[in-house]
């Protein structure tokens, strides 16, 4: 295989790149400064060496446990259950929030064959277990896998003594959390109510 048809393959594997993106993206490598092209690849390997997947919470991390897990100021007591270390992150970013998290990478999607099982569940529930959790607060997204999940995991948490509380529906449905600003966001933890979907 020659090592350009190697490239456009790989770039292949990157999501939202299809066979037509990943031939552009090739050729603009194969034409630029080859300073510019390692750079790029430089940024991945640094990636790849450096982050870890938090062993606790599952977000994607430079250390394991995260700084969150790891922050013995959070209220360790309520955990914010999110589908990606992005939509985490924007959470964050709001300053509403000061419990635990936990990362699920991803959500329910019956058409690709992906379960709740095949999340990041396992650890969840040991958590939930524990009997040291008082809050469990669903932040899937508002479309309609995010609300599948949520409705899930309601039913896998439910057996358990917490209260199970869910982001208000003041978000656009459909909308997705990395894609909203702070003050809406922050509004929405705020306002979250008790889960009974
Ligand atoms: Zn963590």
């Amino acid at each position: 295989m020659s090592v350009l048809k190697n490239l456009i393959e790989r770039l292949q594997d990157l999501p939202g790149i299809g066979p037509k993106s990943a031939e552009r993206i090739a050729f603009w490598m194969a034409r630029r400064p080859k300073e510019d092209v390692k750079a790029i690849a430089d940024a991945i390997l640094e990636t790849v060496a450096t982050l870890e997947t938090c062993t606790l919470c599952g977000h994607v991390a430079e250390s394991d446990p995260c700084s969150y897990c790891a922050d013995t100021t959070r209220d360790a007591a309520t955990i914010c259950v999110v589908e990606t270390s992005r939509d985490l992150e924007a959470l964050e970013q709001t300053g509403e929030f000061h419990g635990r998290y936990h990362v699920l990478g991803g959500h329910v999607a019956p058409v690709e064959g992906v379960a709740l099982e095949d999340l990041n569940l396992s650890t969840l529930m040991d958590r939930v277990a524990s009997g040291d959790i008082r809050e469990v607060l669903i932040a899937t997204n508002p479309t309609f896998e995010g609300e599948a999940t949520a409705s899930m995991l309601k039913r896998e948490i439910g057996a358990h003594d917490v209260t199970i509380t869910r982001i208000a529906r003041g978000i656009p449905s459909g909308g997705e959390i990395v894609h909203m600003n702070a003050a809406v966001l922050g509004e929405a933890l705020r306002s979250r109510s008790n889960f009974d979907a």
